[in-house]
């Protein structure tokens, strides 16, 4: 039997690096002389996530639902924004079976946050730690990423239905 119970997004998103903002990739603070700017907070791992969970349920993307034009989403941490989409997860009946980040940034060296990154995006997205991945890469040197002026996350998400759904 085919098994329709299973979805799959992706997103992808990129914020310019500049002086003057703190930096959160996927809802952690990281020490950094520069930030993310953006709207929000601008955590590009985080909106990636919740672009791909949108993207899985053909339900469109974070720009309709938190216009950049709306000052309630003015420097909001992300985390707000994913909460909301979860919680449009859970209406449709889907929760998450796993998420995979990547983010590349030529500087900081993320290294020593994935672990802490990973934790929050599980706690997010309410999945265990082996069910959330990020991975962090350079993009030796090339482009706006390698030239420290920019950086950029993509994410796969799969979604399963939920074995009893959310009544509203
Ligand atoms: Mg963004």
């Amino acid at each position: 039997m085919i098994d329709r119970h299973y979805r799959i997004g992706y997103g992808e998103d990129i914020h310019r690096l500049v002086e003057g903002r703190p930096l959160v990739l996927c809802a952690l603070p990281i020490p950094y002389s520069k930030g993310l700017l953006g709207h929000s907070d601008a955590d590009c791992a985080l909106h990636a996530v919740a672009d791909a969970i949108l993207g899985a349920l053909a339900l469109g993307d974070i720009g309709r639902y938190f216009p950049d034009t709306d000052p309630r989403w003015a420097n909001v941490a992300s985390r707000y924004l994913l909460e909301d989409v979860v919680d449009m997860m859970g209406d449709q009946g889907y929760q998450v079976e796993n998420v995979d980040v990547t983010i590349f940034a030529e500087e900081p060296k993320l290294a020593p946050y994935i672990l802490a990154m990973r934790q929050k995006l599980a706690s997010l997205l309410h999945i265990e730690l082996d069910q959330a991945s990020v991975k962090a890469k350079t993009n030796e040197g090339l482009d706006a990423v390698g030239q420290s002026l920019a950086i950029r996350s993509t994410a796969i998400v799969l979604l399963k239905s939920q074995s009893s759904p959310k009544v509203r």
